[in-house]
């Protein structure tokens, strides 16, 4: 039997604990009879609905709280609860002070055995969520709407890749209805190609929280578009996307016309360089020719005057025509195998005549462990240097200028020079060299007055560096003299053999040779010859005094890289004195020529065993001479040791069978040209056009074309291109010669997509012609050489 009293005191603690529980439950709680009268509510309940219990317990639930609107639905929920059923709802209700409130409602019935006793109901105030709920549909309309107005097309898509929203302006664009639309997987709604590139970007953008958005091209039917993709991550979670889609196609259409319209600009460029430069050909032509005959020494001031100003004209027009270029950035870098040495050498030593004439020093100080086979653009390498330096003489009166390279670093493939020109000139104040490399300025203009110049040489230098990957700047100080400084990358040529378009002839101008002769008279006449191809000869009258003095020169900056030596001398003979050369540690390097007065039976096969590199008999030709020390310097001969003895055989072999032929339509020009080349001994066919240049070539041999690229009646790229097409049957190849005013990369180009093997521009460079020529000949005969 179970004690009452101990029952009893059970029944007390649990009601205690129960009470508590009542209490401090966090929920609005309230217990009532099976018909909705109050019994008792929690101090939540009181809190929450603003009533003391006083005011509460005996009245109905429903008429004390619900709303009267909600009664119905209010009493139901009692009802129900009333018949047994458990529910919860979300709805209002009514606060004393009126106020309505958003509550979540669980009302219950209470059942002990089998009856039910009583009701009770959990209310929770939801309010704050209900309003933020209310806000975020209200920030849901407003950017539907506000997409839905721009003038651009939206799309949401969530993180399964299903559009959830898309704006009025892309269903228009596509002809589409939302409803189609709504909801569908985004990659049913673009081709392959754009789903494969969309889905790189959303696995990334999967991935990776911190990803940008990104920009895809895409046309859309005749529209071209562009495509943004916009990640949306919330706590670093992917949460899906918004496509922006932007139609750029006025905007594509105006650059195409703009790009079109600057096409057309430098076309225009491009003929103007042209028609100015053709008649300055004339006029510089003709006046060296004119300068060649008997004048009065008044005409002759006259016509130097008539030079310069045609030369100055020449340079100003290459400028502004230059820096058009880089302006409508149709400047093209060459990337082509070069000698470093030799074109830096060349360029400097160009300006030496004009440094002399100002009684200034020149130097070139570029250490010979900097490599010398290069890949890169030499003509703009000249150009800038030939800028930098141009200036330091123009703005130098006594001193010396210095032109050195030095080598800032070196990879396996590549290398990076630090050039510099430095001058004892006037110098340029701070200020000033804030604005040099502007164009069109220059540091002070009365300066500019008595120098002349058109303030592009530093601006044109400065953008050509800078294109070439390199960096420009100066150092100065008024009065004392100036530093330009450039760096610049170059590529290493894997093999040492330049490739024969890019061959640059090797050039002899300025080159030190030796003249070692006993015989006074052939020691003058040597000089003469040499002087007269403006190479830097030195003569010498025994074997002996030759040798102290290559010692001497092979530990200077321009070693003697010849020596024309006399076989027969008292003492030590020609042939003992190459001996001693070749065998000379500072001296192997140096070609020898050998020169002989009488040929003796076995001569030739000694000099070979001495390697000298030609050997010619006395009186000699003065051009075989010269084509003994081109061939004898050619950048072939220099890479391979060389195994060909050159004799007078064998020049005569290339030299006077050498047939060229003429093709140019402009009478002044034909002229200028047939004098340039018989003067020096060549012999010249002319043809007015490609047609009569095609009919001469089909029945007299020819061994060289030049051709100009205008003409009436055939171009010269149509007759090239006949050409080469009868050729094909033959498997005979002449080399063709471009010679045209068109100094565009894209003209060279079309030159040599005729089927033209070298070019050069208009008005014709006298060296570089007679250079290419050369170069020709002295290729086609070691090809015959070696047959
Ligand atoms: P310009 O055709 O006038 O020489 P540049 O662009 O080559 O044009 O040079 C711009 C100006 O910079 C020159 O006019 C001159 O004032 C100054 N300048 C350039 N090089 C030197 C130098 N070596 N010494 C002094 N001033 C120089």
């Amino acid at each position: 039997m179970t004690n009452p009293k101990i029952v009893e005191e059970k029944l007390k603690i649990e009601k205690a604990y129960l009470d508590q529980l009542f209490e401090s439950a966090q929920e609005a709680i309230v217990l009532c009879e099976n018909d909705g009268r109050i019994i008792r509510a929690n101090k939540d309940f009181y809190r929450l609905f603003g009533y003391s219990p006083d005011e509460v317990i005996g009245k109905n639930i429903d008429e004390l709280i619900a709303p009267k609107e909600n009664l119905k639905s209010a009493s139901a929920i009692t009802q129900n609860a009333a018949t047994g059923k458990k529910s919860a709802i979300e709805t209002k209700r009514k606060k004393k002070d009126g106020t309505i409130i958003d509550v979540s409602v669980l009302a219950s019935p209470i059942i002990i055995g089998e009856e039910q006793i009583a009701l009770y109901g959990i209310y929770r105030d939801i309010s704050a969520r209900k309003q933020d709920q209310e806000d975020m549909e209200k920030e849901a309309l407003k950017l539907s709407s506000m997409i839905s107005g721009m003038e651009e097309g939206i799309v949401f898509a969530d993180n399964k890749d299903i559009v959830i929203e898309i704006n009025d302006y892309l269903l228009k664009l596509t002809h589409t209805k939302r409803k189609d639309i709504i909801g569908k997987s985004i990659w049913e709604l673009h081709d392959l190609k754009t789903s494969a590139k969309i889905r790189k970007h959303i696995d990334t953008f999967r991935i990776n929280p911190s990803s940008k958005p990104v920009a895809i091209q895409r046309p859309l039917g005749d529209l071209k578009t562009i495509f943004r993709l916009q990640p949306i991550y919330k706590e670093k979670h992917y949460e899906g996307l918004i496509f922006n889609l932007i139609d750029v196609t006025e905007l594509v259409n105006a650059k195409e016309e703009a790009q079109e319209a600057n096409r057309a600009k430098s076309q225009f460029l491009a003929n103007m360089s042209h028609e100015i430069r053709t008649p300055m050909n004339g006029i510089i032509g003709m006046t060296e020719l004119a300068l060649d005959t008997q004048l009065s020494s008044e005409q002759r001031e006259y016509l130097k005057a008539v030079k310069e100003s045609a030369l100055t004209l020449m340079k100003l027009i290459n400028e502004i025509l230059d820096f058009s270029k880089i302006e409508a950035k149709k400047i093209e870098l060459e990337s082509i195998k070069y000698k470093l040495h030799e074109s830096v050498k060349q360029m400097v030593f160009s300006h030496s005549e004009i440094a002399n004439q100002k009684g200034l020093e020149l130097f070139l100080d570029i250490p010979i462990n900097i490599p010398n086979y290069v890949i890169g653009d030499p003509g703009k390498l000249r150009q800038i240097i030939s800028n930098l330096l141009g200036n330091a003489i123009k703005f130098t009166d006594k001193g010396k200028v210095v032109v050195s390279v030095r080598e800032e670093e070196r990879t396996k493939n590549s290398l990076k020079l630090h050039f510099s020109v430095t001058d004892t000139g006037i110098g340029i104040s701070p200020d000033k060299q804030l604005v040099i490399f502007d164009e069109f300025s220059q540091a002070d203009s009365t300066m500019a007055r008595k120098y002349g110049g058109t303030g592009l040489g530093l601006a044109i230098s400065s953008r050509l560096v800078e294109l070439m990957g390199g960096e420009i700047w100066v150092d100065s100080q008024p009065g004392k003299g100036s530093s330009f400084h450039f760096t610049m990358p170059l590529m290493l040529q894997k093999t040492k053999k330049p490739s024969p378009i890019s061959f640059e002839f090797d050039n002899i101008y300025n080159l030190p040779v030796l003249i070692v002769d006993d015989n006074a008279t052939n020691r003058l006449l040597l000089e003469k010859m040499l002087n007269n191809w403006k190479m830097k000869p030195q003569t010498v009258g025994s074997g002996k005094s030759a040798l102290s003095i290559l010692e001497k020169s092979a530990k200077t900056i321009s070693p003697f890289r010849v020596v024309i030596i006399d076989a027969h001398m008292p003492e030590l003979d020609g042939f003992s004195l190459a001996e001693q050369i070749n065998k000379h540690p500072l001296l192997k390097n140096i070609k020898t020529i050998m020169l002989t007065s009488a040929g003796m039976p076995g001569d030739a096969a000694r000099c070979r065993e001495l390697g000298f590199s030609a050997y010619l008999t006395k009186p000699v030709n003065q051009s075989d001479l010269l084509n003994a020390l081109m061939l004898t310097l050619s950048p072939s001969e220099e890479s391979e040791k060389q195994t060909q003895l050159i004799t007078k055989h064998s020049l005569n072999e290339s030299h006077f069978h050498f047939r060229i032929l003429l093709v140019e339509d402009n009478k002044i020009n034909q002229k200028l040209t047939v004098r340039l080349l018989e003067k020096k001994g060549y012999r010249v066919t002319v043809a007015n056009n490609g047609q009569e240049a095609l009919s001469i070539w089909e029945k007299d041999p020819i061994d060289l074309i030049l051709m100009d690229v205008q003409m009436p009646i055939m171009d010269g790229l149509e007759a090239t291109a006949l050409i080469r097409v009868k050729e094909e049957k033959t498997g005979r190849h002449v080399p063709i010669v471009a010679i045209t005013a068109h100094a565009m990369k894209k003209d060279k180009e079309k030159c040599f997509d005729a089927g033209m093997d070298y070019y050069i521009s208009k008005p014709i460079n006298p060296k570089k012609l007679f250079d290419t020529i050369e170069n020709i000949k002295s290729e086609k005969f070691k090809s015959r050489e070696q047959l």
